[in-house]
C-alpha cells in the first residue's frame, strides 16, 4: 500500500518527501520514513509520500519523467511547490564503490554520490528536474540507504559486516541524522549551517561537484 502523511505545523516552509521513487525502493524507505516524528520537523507544511513498486527507470533518464511514476512525482512538485524537496532512495550495497567513484562522470554525466558515513549516501536530485522545477534557493536532496540484494541476501548481519563493513543500525542512524537536518531546518541558511557543522568534508565535495556540474554561483544543495 502506498503511504501518505501530511503534517500541518502551521506557517513555515513547504517540504515534500518522496520514498519509493522507482523499483522496489519503497519497501526499504518506508521503515525509515516511519521513524520521523512530528517533533523532527520545524514549523511548516509537510507532505510525505512512499510509493509501492513501480518499474525501475533511472531518474537520470528522460524516460523516467515520461513514465506514469515520473509524471506523478512531477505533478506533486508542481502542486506543492516545495521549498525543500527530498527523495529517499535505496541502492544495492555491492554498488557502493561505483556510486561514490569518479567513474559516474563518464558513465552517467553526473557527480558521484557523497558518502555521509556508514553507507548513507547523499546528493542533489536529478539534473533533469533540479533547474526545471526548482529555484536556486530551494533545497533539493537525495538520500540513499544501502539495500542487500541478490546473493548477499544469504549473508548474516555479521558476514555483511565483514564483507562491506556494513552495520545496519549505524547506517540507519546516519541516514536519519542527515534526514533530520532537512526536516528541522526552516530555511536554506539554517540547513547549510547544520550540514556544515556535521558534514564538513561532504560539503567540500558538494561544492566541488556543483562547480563541475552547473555554473559557479549555483548553490551546492
Ligand atoms: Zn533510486
Amino acid at each position: 500500500m502506498s503511504y501518505f502523511r501530511y503534517i500541518d505545523k502551521g506557517e513555515g516552509p513547504t517540504k515534500l518527501f518522496i520514498g519509493g521513487v522507482h523499483g522496489n525502493e519503497g519497501a526499504v524507505t518506508l521503515d525509515l520514513i516511519k521513524r520521523l516524528t512530528v517533533d523532527d520537523f520545524c514549523d511548516g507544511q509537510i507532505y510525505i509520500y512512499n510509493f509501492d513498486r513501480t518499474p525501475y527507470i533511472s531518474t537520470l533518464k528522460e524516460d523516467f519523467y515520461k513514465s506514469e511514476q515520473g509524471r506523478k512525482i512531477i505533478s506533486l512538485i508542481k502542486y506543492y511547490k516545495p521549498d525543500f524537496y527530498t527523495e529517499l532512495h535505496s541502492y544495492n550495497i555491492s554498488h557502493f564503490n561505483r556510486l561514490i567513484g569518479d567513474g559516474r562522470w563518464d558513465a552517467q554525466g553526473v557527480p558521484p554520490l557523497i558518502d555521509c558515513g556508514n553507507h548513507a549516501l547523499c546528493s542533489s536530485v536529478s539534473p533533469l528536474i533540479r533547474r526545471r522545477y526548482f529555484t536556486r534557493y530551494d533545497i533539493c536532496q537525495t538520500l540513499e540507504f544501502p539495500a542487500i540484494r541478490g546473493e548477499d541476501r544469504k549473508l548474516s548481519e555479521k558476514e555483511l559486516e565483514e564483507k562491506y563493513g556494513f552495520n545496519r543500525n549505524a547506517s540507519i542512524e546516519e541516514y536519519m541524522k542527515f534526514l533530520r537536518l532537512i526536516t528541522i531546518s526552516k530555511d536554506r541558511s539554517e540547513f547549510e549551517k547544520l550540514v556544515l557543522a556535521d558534514y564538513p568534508k561532504q560539503v567540500d565535495l558538494a561544492i566541488k561537484y556543483v562547480k563541475q556540474m552547473y555554473d559557479d554561483d549555483f548553490p551546492q544543495y
